[in-house]
């Protein structure tokens, strides 16, 4: 190549104000006003290819990982589920998905330990009428077992079943079956399972409930008395 066609320059080619890019393998010329090197692209099409951990049955313990740690709760809101909830955001996830929601809850170690204050408060707050339940998601909450039992045992004892209970997880509703006794008496104590890790490639920001289609609203105890999912009735998308 004649030296005065070569580029000896680190970077895309800048010439007489045009870029020289290669685009699948085809050299093209764009107005160097215009270029922008589609880095965040890159980015996404690099988290679309990655995936999230897949466990073996019983390979995470809760007892090996869990600090009992949360980390957030958060009174009265409107998009953990239906009607007013009460959510607790348990500290600490090994799905590692890629697009995760919250990434600094997949630290066992994130936020502030669970008191007994804590449990009180989340009690009094769900105490008032309009308070349709309780939600637990994170991180992973059937890896923060000894939590969530604990908060919905009490949440049993004061209200019985005129509160519900929500839980998401990376578990889908499967592997759960397969799992340690811990996460299965948790199961049958909850009334919703939103099931499923997050998947980049299958977002879809219009469903209810869930960041990706393969994700699953579920009705747990109409599951576990039919012994198949039985998908939440009042799902709109
Ligand atoms: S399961 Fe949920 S909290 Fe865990 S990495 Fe995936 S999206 Fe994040």
């Amino acid at each position: 190549m004649p030296k005065k066609d070569r580029n000896d320059q680190e970077g895309p080619d800048i010439r007489s104000n045009l870029v020289k890019i290669n685009v699948d393998g085809d050299t093209i010329f764009v107005d160097a006003n215009q270029y922008r090197p589609q880095v965040r692209k890159a980015k996404r099409d690099l988290r679309m290819k990655k995936l999230p951990k897949n466990p073996q049955p019983q390979e995470w313990k809760s007892e090996d990982y869990s600090l009992h740690k949360v980390a957030d709760y958060k009174p009265f809101n409107f998009v953990d589920g239906e009607g007013v909830r009460c959510s607790l955001y348990v500290s600490g996830c090994l799905f590692d998905c890629p697009g995760c929601y919250n990434l600094a809850a997949q630290n066992f170690n994130y936020g502030q330990p669970y008191t007994q204050e804590l449990e009180d408060k989340i009690i009094e707050d769900m105490s008032q009428s309009y308070v349709q339940g309780l939600t637990l998601l994170g991180g992973e909450p059937f890896l923060n077992t000894w939590v969530c039992l604990k908060i919905i045992n009490r949440v049993r004892k004061e209200f019985g079943h005129s509160k519900d209970i929500w839980s998401w997880s990376g578990y889908t509703w499967n592997e759960l079956q397969k799992e340690t006794p811990d996460k299965k008496e948790m199961l049958s104590k909850i009334d919703i399972l939103v099931d499923g890790r997050f998947l980049e490639a299958k977002k879809d920001l219009t469903l209810q409930f869930r960041g990706s289609s393969n994700q699953r609203i579920i009705d747990v105890p109409k599951s576990l008395k039919a012994g198949k999912v039985v998908i939440w009735d009042k799902l709109e998308r």
